[in-house]
């Protein structure tokens, strides 16, 4: 389990902080016309610049081959771990970025969905739900509760509105390790899974599609995208579980996600 000491939980704020920034500073360059693989090479030299390491680049999770860049770029109907490159942003598409930096070997991970330029009605609706989710998830995470609280709010958030939660890729704890136990699904039932305690620390990262749950991956061997080609978004945050609700460490305002 992913319980923090008092210094440890200081790391990931420092951690957490660095992402933040980072995130603030992506969605200010996020606009038409912008590389994706451009988006890549300004994160990876803001986070270096504020003395932290990328936690993404080099990663090798399920997948055979390491992940090769600093943050997951994954437009319109791509849900995650898509690759930077040569893609040039367009008026009108959705853009999921993710972004993971370590401080004194413990991470922050955090990802954010936003348009660029002017976008549909139906892609703006989507975003504000999966940003709404991430909340209600977040709302839930308190000392005594468990894990399938979280799943179940965010769960019935996205599905009261129309949309599917992908089931295959889920929220985490995090720390040491980029990825901790226990696992946090976007779904679920109240009451069950792993006891929430005081100074746990969770990445909480609802992937809310427009079409059905279901997954397809990519031959680049990382890019996740919807089966059925509809528009996914994703936000995410890091966590701490304090005695009063949690802590977003992943903001620069310390209280919620964006
Ligand atoms: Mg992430
Ligand atoms: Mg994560």
């Amino acid at each position: 389990m992913t319980v923090k000491s008092a210094r440890e939980l200081d790391l990931m704020r420092r951690a957490g902080r660095v992402v933040a920034q980072v995130k603030a500073d992506l969605k200010s360059a996020i606009r038409p016309g912008v590389r994706t693989g451009d988006l890549d090479r300004m994160a990876e030299e803001r986070i270096r610049q504020l003395g932290a390491t990328p936690s993404f680049k080099g990663y090798a999770g399920a997948g055979a081959t390491p992940f090769p860049s600093t943050i997951c770029v994954s437009v319109n109907e791509e849900i995650v771990h898509g690759i930077p490159g040569d893609r040039a942003l367009e008026e009108g598409d959705i853009v999921s970025v993710d972004v993971g930096a370590v401080v004194e070997g413990f991470h922050g991970d955090s990802a954010f969905t936003m348009s660029v330029g002017e976008t549909s009605e139906e892609a703006a609706r989507l975003i504000k739900a999966t940003r709404e989710a991430l909340a209600v998830g977040i709302a839930q995470a308190t000392a005594g509760a468990r894990i399938g609280d979280i799943s179940a709010a965010v769960q019935a958030h996205a599905e009261g509105l129309g949309y599917s939660v992908v089931r295959q890729y889920v929220g985490h704890g995090i720390g040491r390790d980029l990825h901790e136990d226990p696992q946090v699904p976007n779904y679920g039932v109240p009451g069950r899974g792993p006891l929430l305690r005081e100074s746990m620390t969770l990445a909480i990262e609802p992937m809310l599609n427009v079409g059905g749950w279901e997954t397809v991956q990519m031959d680049d061997g990382w890019t996740v995208t919807t089966a059925d080609g509809s528009l996914s978004a994703h936000f995410e945050d890091t966590i701490a579980i304090t005695k009063s609700g949690a802590e977003v460490l992943t903001a620069l305002n310390g209280v919620r996600g964006d």
